[in-house]
Parts: structure tokens; C-alpha cells; sequence
């Protein structure tokens, strides 16, 4: 320990530490000898992460008495000693406590109180609360480098251990089934700890200090591998790793138990054998993830930058997603039509284990089929992915709750994370006032997550999925009651969407005798950055999205709204137009396209005069008479502003496909053919009129855009001046909305924000024009984040109206 490094005064993750500075400050006036006890209040990411016994190490250290204990708010400390060791103290306790990757204070007040004369040792008491519920249990974190320097070392008795961890790292929240989070409430109870690592399980100065999975080969969970019949091929540990690496190198698929659910594990670079696994997965088009075990490996592939680079060596590990290099000999199966790999690097130390066999780079995608949920059960994966994997990887530590890789990008510089999951869950939002009863929020039906609100946290589900797969959906059911349970949650307040026809929504209002508030679905959010950023607003929200309910029964999806935590005002949005086929919308490319066409040509829209457009869409004559007819008539038709379909409609024109296979697969299509350097745009109108929202006009741009379709110019060039017409038409709605409203901030949020050039030039665009911008980087802008914003705007209302 460096006490000249403490002197930084602030904590962790650049938090500043108002009165520990204040307290300070004083003592570099005060009495050197003066004996005096002080109560100190940490609050933060606090508990579950080590911090009481490093409070210990360090008094102890110090000769300093009192005790420590978890408190419903955070840590409590009593300390008593002379007035310089307590200063010294409190700057050690910030450099200490950021030993531990998840730790992160984010204020610490002290009192002084009156010494107690017969106190001579410092002590961890342990007997009052372990904390609170929500506190208890942490995200699973990414093996550590003291645990990978031990199992890398011959003289150790971890040494090539694949189930190494310690109070730092290892599976905290996919092990446990209930609280207090001891050994017995974890899956790692099945394991009796050997008398070495039961030694260090209760040393208060060891690093293994009540780390719940502590293990060791002697006493913990086993490694084997099997083939796809479940017959098992080798038991032996080292054996098990090189027939593994080896059955991987000849191009096999190989399904490996990790940390939260099996991957389905193959070379990346044999494109063959990647082509397999997307056939056997049955996964047409949507990118695989991959893995390697150092950067400079990635960065043979992909632009790696300082941040993203931060990122990926960070303790949550989460899937980076790149742009890539050109001419990589990454297997073109991995990605198509994508222009980014996704990449992680090892976050277990099986995976070292493996990598440490010369593998080069693995596609590690999630042990499913198609979309439904992840498979982390060893009976489950043999029979639903015995068709898919050659071999499996098999281990004895049971994962109780399965959770994806999370998935980030940056955004204007910054992380912003598209999928939350492990790693992140269940580090709850904090908020300023306490929820004044507890709160659940179904969230939305696509990638759903749900989210509680207690007292100062809103906590969020990992990544559920879309529920409209009846695996997922009953995945949703199951995972509300153990993450209530776990949590302590006894909602007496149901947030949900407005969507009548959302299983989210009417499973919120099956909940019978509970309040439940319907939130509109670009009001959650843009409340989702609120809550992030912890502020009630009012401020002008951008939500730039597929589609969600409206308040008027219209599908919207392009809006300007005037909103805080409070309500919403809806300022302007994209005009309406007419779109053909409910559900099928969001698929088939063809509807939205000839509903904008009809909206910007009106009755001069005949099919055989746009025969040449129409030619390249698939869906045959007979098929676009009777959307158009649909159209026109507005039979099983709704009224949309959604901006999702119309990035669909112009891939479609500019013959980028005509079908999204998975979400936003054309959005992103039109997205990576952008050609750099083009400030051109295409031109759009706001229109006006007496007490409606302004319309955002988008007439003028398809008739700019089908003229260059047929003046042959680059798509590439017309990809660029169409996203660019979109930035420049959200900034001019701002603009409208700071001029008559006097307001400067603007929140982002919305799937069509995970475009990172629409975003990222609308920002700015947007702070060029001197706007604030927020923009959603803890949840997902897409309909990942609804929940949290659901619960925001369900916890503001609660506290006005109990
Ligand atoms: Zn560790
Ligand atoms: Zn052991």
C-alpha cells in the first residue's frame, strides 16, 4: 500500500468525496494526539464486493479500534484512534476498496462521536445484517489476474484449475438461488470445501476471505467432455483441454459450459465449419460473437480503439462490437453484410485453458437454437443441442441462472450497451428518493428485460428475450419470481406498456389487486435516460424507433416529445403513413415501402409506373396489389410514424434485401454500405399547423431518393445523404422545441439510435448547436431500456400521489 497514492482524494470510478475532502482538510489543523471515534457512512456499490474485510485490513494496520458492519444504506464504519490515522485511513480505504473491480463509492460522510473507553481491537460484525437483499448478490466477473497468475503457477495448488476465483472474480449471480448470498444458498453448496481452501475461506486478510465458489482441483467442480450422445470421452482435466482444442482446430463444433450458459464454440477462421453451425443452429443471417484470449490478437481483425480496448479488458468482459478490418481472414459466415465483429475476450479461466492450446479465435455464440432462451442445464443441452454440437465441454458446477455475454458499442466516444447482461445484472440504477412502494415493470415485448424498483434501486433483468417465443415467455415468468424473491420485492405498483396486444402488458394486468400504470412506449423511453442520468426533466426527447403504441391507438415510432418523469407532451413526430399487415410489417419490407410510396405520390402512384422498383422486391404482383389495395382502402392497415420501417423500405429500394431475417437486419445493411466524407442529404419538410404536433415531412426526400435510384447513383452515396437528411430533420425538431419550450436538453433514446452513424452524427450535430445531450449508456436505447424507464416514471408518480 502507497498512502501517496491515496492522496487523490476521490473514489473510485472518479467519484468525488465531498466531505472525506472536507474531513481532511480539518485534520490538517487538528490535534495530532487527540484520541477521537468517528462514524462513518459509505454509501455505493459496497457490499458483496470485499469491502468490509479490506475496512479491516486497513484499521488493523493502522491500530486503530471499532468495528464495521452492512447497513441497509451501505457500510458502516466506527472508528477510534488519533486523528492522523484516521485521516490516513480514509484516504487508504479509497485506494483499498478500488482493489475490487465492481467497487465504487459513491459518498462517505463521517460524524464524530464519543469514545468508548475499553475498545482495543477492530472487528467485522458480521452477526447484524449481511446488507440488504438487493445489495447482497453482484454481477459475475471476469477472472482476475492474481487468479490467473495462480493457475498459471506450477507450484501452486490451483495450478490449471478451470474453476479458479476469489473474492474479485468468478460467477456470483448465475450461482445464486436465494439469500443471505452464503455457500448453502449457491449451487457451489454441492462441494464441501477442502481444509485448504477452507483455510482461506476464513482468513479475514485473504483475498479468498468468504468468497462463495472458492474451490480447488481437490474439492471442487470437475471438468469432462462427452460426445453428442452424452457418452463421456475423457475425464481427465488436462486431457479434457487438449481434446477439446484439438476437436476445435479440426473444425468441430464443440458446446462449452461457461460462466452463465453454454456457447456453441468453432474456429473462425474455418468458414466451412462456421457454415455448419449456422445451418445446424438454424441461424440464417444474424452475426456470431467471438473470442480470443489477448487484444493484439483482435486487433489483427478489427479497429481497436483506447476506449473499446478499456472496454474489453474491463472486469465485466462484455462483447465489444468493432469495426472491422478489410481483407481479415475471419470467416466471411461470421458476419455478413455487418461491417462490425463483435469480440470478447476470455472471461473464465476454462477459456485460457483452452486458448493456452494455440487456438486462434473462436466463434463463441450462445448455446440455442434460433431465439430461444440460453441453455445452461448439462440434461437440457445434450438434448437440445445434441443435433447441433459434435462434443460437449461439460463441468459439475450448476448454473442456477442462465445469463448472456453482454453486448456494448460506443457511441460519440463512449460505451453504450445494446444488450445488459452479465457482468452489468444486477447492479441496480440508483435513484435520489426512495421508491415509496415497491414496484414492478413488465417492460416491452421485444428484447425484453423487466426491472424493480425498491427503495433508492431500480433493478433491471438481464436480457430476456422476445417473448412472443413461448420458451422466452415462460423464461420471463419464471425469472420475475425468483429475481422478486431474491431481491425481496413485494410490488404493490405494476408498470407496463400501453400496447393492449403485449404478453408483457397483459401479463402485468393478470396481476389482480395491483395498481398498474400503462406507459407509453417512447415516454418509457425516453424516461430511461432520465433515470440514467438521474434527472425528473423537463427535457425535448428524440425517440427514434421501430414502433411502439400510441396514445391515439396510431403505431409511433419517430418522436419529438416534450417529457419528464412527470408526463409527456407529444411536440412533433413523423407524419403518418399507412402500413399493410400488423405483424408482418416489421418483416417484410415490401408494406412500409409501398405505404410511403403512396403517402408521397398519392393517386399518381401506380405500380407499373414504378414496375422497375417493384421488380426487386420479391413479394410477387399479385402480393403488391393486395397490400396496395390495403393500402388504399386501409383495410388491416394502422397509421405509423415508425422510422424503423422506413430505413427498411429504402434497403429495400436500394436492393439491399427485402426481408429482415432478425431485427434490424436491413436498417443495418443500409447502415454499412454509408460511403465516409458525404455531407449531402436530401431535403424535408416540418410542417405546422394550429394545436397539432409539427409533422415531419418526408415527401420530398423518396422523391429525391428514387431519382437518384434511377440516375444510377452510388448506393453507397444515397445511403449517406438519406441518414443525413434524418440528423439534420431531428436537429431542426429540436431546434423547433428550444424555441418554443426554452428548453436545451435533449435525451436520445429509441432502437434506430443503435445506428452508430445516425447517432453519433446527431450528437453532434446536436452539441455543434450548443444542446446538452444525453443519451442512454446503461441500459440499451432499443426496447432493452423500457423497463427501467416504466419504473422511473411508476416511481415518480407513487411518491406524489402516497
Ligand atoms: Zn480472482
Ligand atoms: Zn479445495
Amino acid at each position: 500500500m502507497n498512502p501517496v497514492r491515496g492522496h487523490k482524494v476521490k473514489g473510485s470510478n472518479g467519484m468525488k468525496l465531498g466531505s472525506t475532502q472536507n474531513f481532511l482538510m480539518n485534520c490538517a489543523f487538528g490535534n495530532v494526539d487527540l484520541v477521537r471515534r468517528q462514524k462513518i457512512i459509505v454509501a455505493g456499490r459496497v457490499q458483496g464486493v470485499g469491502f468490509r474485510p479490506a475496512v479491516y485490513g486497513i484499521a488493523h494496520l493502522l491500530g486503530l479500534s471499532g468495528f464495521v458492519y452492512n447497513d441497509t444504506k451501505g457500510v458502516i464504519i466506527e472508528l477510534q484512534g488519533g486523528d492522523e490515522k484516521i485521516a490516513e485511513f480514509l484516504v487508504r480505504l479509497q485506494s483499498e476498496s478500488e482493489k475490487h473491480p465492481l467497487a465504487e463509492i459513491k459518498s462517505c460522510e463521517t460524524i464524530d462521536i464519543a469514545v468508548i473507553e475499553a475498545e482495543d481491537k477492530f472487528t467485522i460484525k458480521a452477526s447484524d445484517s449481511q446488507g440488504t437483499a438487493m445489495s447482497q448478490v453482484t454481477a459475475d466477473i471476469a477472472t482476475c489476474r492474481d487468479c490467473l497468475t495462480e493457475m498459471a503457477d506450477k507450484n501452486d495448488f490451483r495450478y490449471g484449475y478451470p474453476f479458479i476465483s476469489c473474492t474479485n472474480c468468478g460467477p456470483r449471480y448465475s450461482i445464486v438461488k436465494n439469500i443471505p448470498y452464503d455457500r448453502t444458498n449457491t449451487t457451489m453448496s454441492a462441494f464441501e470445501m477442502c481444509d485448504k481452501c477452507a483455510a482461506q475461506y476464513s482468513d479475514i486478510t485473504d483475498r479468498r476471505f468468504h468468497a462463495q465458489p472458492v474451490a480447488c482441483g481437490k474439492c471442487g467442480p470437475k471438468l469432462w467432455l462427452t460426445n453428442n450422445r452424452g457418452k463421456t470421452i475423457e475425464t481427465q482435466m488436462d486431457k479434457v483441454i487438449t481434446e477439446t482444442t484439438c476437436l476445435l482446430q479440426d473444425g468441430k463444433i464443440v458446446a462449452i459450459k461457461g460462466l452463465g450458459g453454454f456457447h456453441l464454440a468453432v474456429d473462425a477462421l474455418n468458414n466451412e465449419a462456421v457454415k455448419r453451425l449456422r445451418e445446424r443452429k438454424r441461424r440464417d443471417h444474424k452475426p456470431f460473437a467471438m473470442m480470443a484470449d489477448c487484444i493484439e490478437k483482435i486487433k489483427q481483425y478489427a479497429i481497436v480503439s483506447e476506449q473499446a480496448e478499456r472496454l474489453l479488458k474491463g472486469p465485466q468482459s462484455p462483447i465489444v462490437l468493432l469495426p472491422n478490418k478489410k481483407n481479415s481472414s475471419i470467416a466471411p459466415s461470421v458476419t455478413e453484410r455487418v461491417g462490425t465483429y463483435g469480440f470478447m475476450l476470455c472471461y473464465a479461466p476454462l477459456h485460457y485453458l483452452l486458448f493456452a492450446q494455440k487456438l486462434k479465435v473462436l466463434v463463441m455464440t450462445s448455446g440455442n437454437i434460433s431465439d430461444e432462451p440460453l441453455i445452461c442445464k448439462n440434461e437440457q443441452a445434450l438434448e437440445r443441442l445434441g443435433d447441433v454440437a459434435d462434443a460437449f465441454l461439460m463441468h459439475d458446477r450448476e448454473i442456477y441462472r442462465q445469463i448472456d455475454d453482454s453486448i456494448v458499442h460506443i457511441i460519440d466516444g463512449e460505451p453504450a450497451l445494446l444488450r445488459r447482461a452479465r457482468g452489468y445484472v444486477p447492479a441496480p440504477i440508483f435513484i435520489k428518493e426512495d421508491c415509496r412502494q415497491d414496484i414492478f415493470a413488465a417492460g416491452a415485448d421485444l428484447k425484453n428485460t423487466f426491472c424493480f424498483g425498491k427503495q433508492n434501486q431500480l433493478i433491471c433483468s438481464e436480457h430476456i428475450g422476445d417473448l412472443e417465443d413461448a420458451e422466452v415467455y415462460h423464461h420471463y415468468i419464471d425469472s420475475i419470481e425468483h429475481l422478486r424473491k431474491l431481491f425481496e420485492v413485494e410490488p404493490k405498483v405494476i408498470a407496463c406498456d400501453l400496447h393492449p396486444g403485449y404478453l408483457s402488458t397483459r401479463y402485468a394486468l393478470s396481476l389482480s389487486g395491483l395498481r398498474v400504470i400503462e406507459v407509453q412506449h417512447h415516454w418509457a423511453h425516453i424516461a430511461s435516460v432520465l433515470a440514467e442520468k438521474g434527472i425528473a426533466g423537463p427535457v425535448i426527447g428524440l425517440a427514434a424507433d421501430g414502433t411502439g403504441y400510441g396514445t391515439d391507438g396510431a403505431i409511433w415510432g419517430c418522436e419529438c416529445l416534450i417529457a419528464s418523469l412527470d408526463d409527456f407532451e407529444r411536440f412533433g413526430h413523423l407524419a403518418y403513413y399507412a402500413l399493410a399487415g400488423g405483424d408482418r410489417a416489421s418483416k417484410e419490407a415490401i408494406r412500409p415501402m409501398l405505404g410511403l410510396l403512396k403517402k408521397t405520390y398519392g393517386n399518381d402512384f401506380k405500380p407499373d409506373r414504378f414496375g422497375w422498383l417493384l421488380e426487386q422486391i420479391e413479394a410477387d404482383a399479385n402480393k403488391q396489389n393486395i397490400i396496395l389495395e390495403q393500402v388504399e382502402k386501409q383495410i388491416n392497415t394502422v397509421e405509423t410514424s415508425s422510422l424503423g420501417r422506413v430505413f427498411d423500405a429504402v434497403a429495400a429500394m436500394l436492393g439491399l434485401g427485402t426481408y429482415n431475417h432478425f431485427e434490424a437486419q436491413l436498417p443495418m445493411a443500409l447502415e454499412v454500405i454509408i460511403a465516409s466524407d458525404v455531407e449531402e442529404r436530401y431535403d424535408f419538410e416540418l410542417i405546422a399547423q394550429p394545436s397539432e404536433p409539427l409533422q415531419l415531412d418526408l415527401r420530398k426526400m423518396v422523391k429525391q431518393l428514387i431519382c437518384d435510384i434511377q440516375k444510377k447513383l452510388s448506393v453507397n452515396v444515397i445511403s449517406a445523404k438519406f441518414h443525413n437528411c434524418l440528423a439534420a430533420a431531428l436537429l431542426e425538431m429540436a431546434e423547433q422545441a428550444r424555441e418554443s419550450k426554452k428548453l436545451n436538453t435533449v435525451a436520445l433514446s429509441g432502437g434506430v439510435f443503435c445506428n452508430r452513424y445516425l447517432a453519433n452524427r446527431l450528437v453532434k450535430l446536436l452539441k455543434k448547436n450548443n444542446f446538452r445531450v444525453l443519451f442512454n449508456r446503461d441500459v440499451p436505447s432499443n426496447d432493452g431500456g423500457i423497463s427501467l424507464g416504466q419504473t422511473a416514471i411508476a416511481a415518480n408518480l407513487v411518491k406524489h400521489q402516497v
